[in-house]
């Protein structure tokens, strides 16, 4: 949980433009775009680009707020966008939690009624 972060992880390469994704949002404070394996229709993940942290836990509280307004705007795209019955927001912290990649990301995943999780 307390490892260092390293710079070339996945997503520090997608945010520097050095490994390829689907962008659905973009500013200076934040990065969202679909995940290659997506458990539902319109799964989507939302990075902080301001500091580099590895989790929930190490991600510095001054940056915490303006991230999470992100997450919030995305989260409210894609529930406009695909009208789901509901939304799953999930973010996981060390290998035994699930957690794969380790640049902090917070999981958007639609939800329908009748549509059971799946990749
Ligand atoms: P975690 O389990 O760490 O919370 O989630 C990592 C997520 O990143 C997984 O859902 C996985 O499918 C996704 N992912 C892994 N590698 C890539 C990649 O290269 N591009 C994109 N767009 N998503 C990825």
């Amino acid at each position: 949980l307390h490892d260092s972060y390293d710079p070339n992880n996945i997503f520090a390469k997608i945010i520097k433009g050095e490994m390829p994704s689907i962008k659905v949002y973009e500013d200076e404070v934040a990065l969202a775009f679909m995940d290659v394996f997506p458990q539902s229709e319109g799964h989507t993940l939302v990075i902080p680009k301001l500091v580099q942290a590895r989790n929930l836990l190490d991600m510095p509280s001054d940056y915490l707020g303006q991230y999470m307004l992100k997450v919030q705007k995305v989260t409210r795209a894609v529930e406009k966008a695909l009208t789901p019955d509901g939304l799953m927001v999930s973010q996981f912290n060390g290998a035994p939690a699930g957690q794969t990649v380790y640049h902090l990301h917070f999981h958007i995943i639609p939800r329908w009624e009748d549509k059971p999780l799946g990749r």
